[in-house]
């Protein structure tokens, strides 16, 4: 299997773990397959593997992604060490389903992706050693949980160097945590500005002369074909689980922001495993909504919401939806989107217990809230901007549904706490970081700040 950019469809190919290292293609784009794997070895995958664990259900999938890449032996062993945790379909009705992308190390489903990244890299260092002499490093910012969920990957799996650049007083205690205690091997700093300043600053990383000459830089965000194939894996496995239980295919409802999950669960569906269609809720950011509604795509500034991991007014994957679909018409007929507002997302919260003996994270809530609207039960506060195809549904009541959980809610416990008037049990790896010392360094928002520690003090590194 070969790898082109979305912007030069003429471009060369290339492998897996070149689309892997590289993060970004040279002219800009992101990474796509050349061609799909065709359709029958999935059909037998999703007759025969649906019970299998999940480790060796993704290995199956992955398997014709790294076809005649240097990683292709190296799969299922790779799997099997990433994936060591539960990922829970569990019902809530006749209709619905919740599938548990929060059972791994930092209770969201961004662990899957980057324990998968993580692996992918340390065996392609062992196997590439000595061909170049600039030791690696990973630089990353984060709004929310992709640093943490790349620090314990890193941490576990690699001696990569990690560091981490996060909006100083922007994120949550527990998030924060997250970042800070895993010893010298990943540096944390909170930058005196916005996300939107931690990601210039790794942008000029990546670009800079003098950060090149020493580093291998790896970018380790949710563009990276490594992250997002092991996504397509869990919804082409949670589609078999809810196709055995129910004989027919089934509809995701996904918490969306930068597009890594939605484009995942695309590319499942266009593998022809059973997904009827797919919703994406979004936030308050509207971007994608508006251009379901409208068609036109006009990126925005950035709103702060209560569902922070999905506060993104530039979604970076829209490129590769676009790249699928390029006419509107044929997207429609496989998805929908619509933007859920703070109000909406509270209420959610206060009702869970009642509505399905559940506490809903702030982010799954924005899926919730689209179930219980096709389901007719629910408050709506605001209108819904979006194209929605709420209407067909009404008309086949028998519809089944999975809504996509991304995050275990004692992440959040202050936003929780308050609308259940309850505490919040905390999962005990989370617990367990908590506990660890914290460090921190303060920067200023530029890159000669990060360069102060980095560059100068590297070989310590
Ligand atoms: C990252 C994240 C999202 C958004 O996922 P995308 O793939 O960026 O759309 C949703 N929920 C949680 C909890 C996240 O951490």
């Amino acid at each position: 299997m070969k790898y082109r950019s979305t912007r030069n469809k003429s471009f060369l190919g290339c492998s897996a773990s070149q689309a892997i290292r590289q993060g970004l293609a040279e002219d800009g784009g992101l990474y796509v397959p050349e061609a799909w794997p065709s359709r029958s070895i999935d059909l037998d995958i999703c007759t025969q593997g649906a019970d299998k664990k999940f480790s060796v259900f993704a290995a199956r999938v992955l398997a014709p992604f790294f076809r005649g890449d240097i990683l292709e032996p190296y799969i299922p062993e790779i799997c099997e060490r990433a994936f060591q945790f539960q990922i829970p379909l569990r019902e809530l009705n006749s209709q619905v389903s919740v599938l548990e992308l929060f059972c791994g190390p930092t209770c969201a489903f961004k662990d899957f992706g980057a324990r998968f990244l993580a692996l992918c890299l340390e065996k392609l260092s062992s196997l590439e050693s000595g061909s170049d002499s600039r030791p690696n490093m990973v630089l990353v910012a984060t709004s929310g949980d992709t640093g943490g969920a790349v620090a314990a990957a890193f941490s576990e799996f690699t001696k990569i160097p990690v560091a981490i650049l996060f909006p100083k007083g922007r994120i949550s205690k527990r998030q924060e945590a997250q970042l800070t205690g895993w010893g010298p091997q990943v540096q944390a700093f909170a930058v005196e500005g916005s996300f939107d300043d931690c990601q210039r600053i790794v942008k000029e990383a990546f670009r800079s002369e003098a950060w090149q000459s020493r580093f291998q830089l790896i970018s380790a965000n949710s563009i990276n074909l490594g992250r997002l194939l092991p996504q397509m894996a869990f919804f082409a496995y949670a589609s078999c689980l809810a196709k055995a239980r129910h004989q027919t295919s089934t509809g995701f409802i996904i918490p969306s922001g930068n597009l890594g999950n939605a484009v995942a669960a695309l590319w499942a569906q266009q593998l022809g495993f059973p997904i009827r269609e797919i919703v994406f809720a979004h936030n308050a950011n509207q971007t994608v909504p508006i251009f379901f509604a409208s068609g036109v795509w006009q990126p925005a500034v950035t709103q702060s919401t209560l569902a922070n991991a999905m506060d993104v007014g530039i979604p970076s994957n829209f490129e590769r939806v676009l790249d699928l679909f390029p006419k509107l018409e044929d997207l429609r007929e496989r998805a929908s989107a619509i933007s859920v507002s703070d109000e909406e997302i509270n209420e959610t919260i206060r009702q869970g217990p009642t509505q399905w003996g559940q506490v809903w994270c702030p982010h799954t809530a924005t899926a919730v809230f689209v179930v219980n609207k096709h389901l007719g039960i629910g408050k709506e506060v605001n209108g819904i901007v979006g194209h929605s195809k709420a209407g067909r549904h009404k008309q086949n009541s028998e519809n089944t549904w999975v809504v996509v959980a991304t995050a275990h809610p004692a992440k959040f416990e202050s936003i929780v706490e308050p609308l259940v008037g309850r505490k919040i049990e905390v999962p005990a790896s989370l617990q367990a970081l908590l506990e660890k010392p914290s460090q921190v360094q303060i920067i200023g928002p530029s890159l000669e700040c990060l360069s102060e520690y980095l560059l100068k003090v590297s070989d310590v590194v």
